[in-house]
């Protein structure tokens, strides 16, 4: 178990401890980055032992710790079982982000993406998503994190508690103390997570959107068959009141002749005329086997053009680290068992609906 705050508060407490060691444990695992209790020396040596007897503090190990020459460095970090994720670190002039994992693989099976490649073995423990974090932290010395983006491999919503979980201890003062808008959940549109998260733990809210039609979405993002694109925009109208941007953010993978028209320019216009939201479109970053091709720079520009046009906010993603294999998309780690996928996906839908 890893716990919250308030979690470890009532673990303590029935030991007949106060609430304010949870606190002080929380500054020294997640502040200091300690991995024992040892140099916790405002908890007293029982306590200490206590804490020995029952407990630990375990982070993924690093396998292998790879830098770009931009400065991206992307992290490949074996669990307990022997799988590994990968986790990357971006550093910008005004703010450093960590795109973190929330699964070993991906149920959902997104045509353009690597990480549906690799199947699906099982969610992330809360320890496994907050650790990725740590293990970072302890390592980037120099800045601290500023940014999370759940942008790593699988599915954040298909894993709710342990996301929300590690999301409450990453906003946690008395951790690493993120701010609610500087935590991005990135989902391929799980509708029932998404109204779930804006009452239980509101954090920024990014959609892969993808497609502007029906037919060419449920193509390249399964899902959409479940979850069609009207009724996702729908629950994003609904997330943004009360959270805490105004705009959902709409991830837009550029494929080539696949949804790169003036024409789903167009639609797209229309889609955010109804939907506070920015779009940031990502050119397609390749994989081995994938037969999708990256849209030329010109009808990238082409496609931003037209929406910036209309008076919209939109962003093309610089591509960072793909001299690492560290780019969107590009994220594989290293999964054992692939085959669980089929059940995966019938059981993690089946856990949504409603
Ligand atoms: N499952 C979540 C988060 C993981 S993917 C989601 O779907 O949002 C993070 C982002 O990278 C998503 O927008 C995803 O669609 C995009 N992506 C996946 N494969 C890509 C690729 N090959 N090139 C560019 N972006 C990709």
């Amino acid at each position: 178990m890893c716990f919250s705050r308030d979690q470890l508060a009532a673990y303590l407490k029935e030991w007949g401890e106060k609430p304010f060691r949870a606190q002080q444990m929380f500054q020294w695992m997640y502040q200091v980055g300690c991995d024992e209790f040892g140099p916790m020396s405002n908890i007293s040596k029982s306590l200490q032992a206590r804490l020995n007897e029952h407990c630990d503090i375990r982070a993924p190990e690093i396998v292998s710790d790879h830098c770009s020459q931009d400065g991206t460095r992307k992290w490949l970090l074996r669990l307990e079982d022997g799988n590994c994720i990968e986790t990357v670190y971006i550093p910008e002039l005004r703010r450093t982000t960590l795109c973190v994992s929330s699964q070993v693989g991906c149920s959902l099976n997104c045509r353009f993406c690597y990480t549906a490649q690799q199947g699906f073995n099982r969610n992330l423990g809360v320890h496994e998503i907050i650790g990725q974090l740590w293990v970072a932290q302890r390592l980037i010395v120099d800045r601290k994190i500023s940014n999370v983006v759940f942008m790593g491999m699988g599915e954040p919503l298909l894993n709710y508690d342990n996301v929300v979980t590690a999301i409450r201890i990453m906003l946690d003062d008395f951790s690493y103390g993120l701010s609610r808008r500087r935590v991005t959940l990135s989902t391929a549109g799980i509708i029932p997570g998404m109204l779930r998260l804006k009452d239980d733990c509101p954090v920024s809210l990014a959609l892969s959107l993808h497609a502007t039609t029906d037919a060419v979405r449920s193509d390249i993002v399964p899902l959409n068959k479940k979850y069609p694109i009207a009724q996702l925009l729908e629950a994003c109208k609904s997330y943004v009141e009360g959270a805490p941007r105004k705009r959902v953010t709409f991830e837009y993978v550029m494929l080539d002749q696949v949804n790169d028209s003036p024409e789903d320019a167009q639609r797209l216009i229309h889609i955010m005329k109804n939907v506070p939201a920015k779009l940031n479109l990502i050119p397609f970053n390749p994989f081995p086997g994938t037969s999708y091709q990256t849209s030329s720079a010109e009808r990238v520009q082409q496609f931003k053009e037209i929406i910036g046009n209309a008076g919209y906010t939109v962003t093309v993603r610089k591509t960072r680290g793909d001299d690492i294999v560290a780019a969107c998309g590009q994220l594989a780690g290293q999964v054992k068992d692939r085959t669980k996928r089929s059940l995966q996906i019938k059981t993690a839908l089946q856990g949504t609906s409603g």
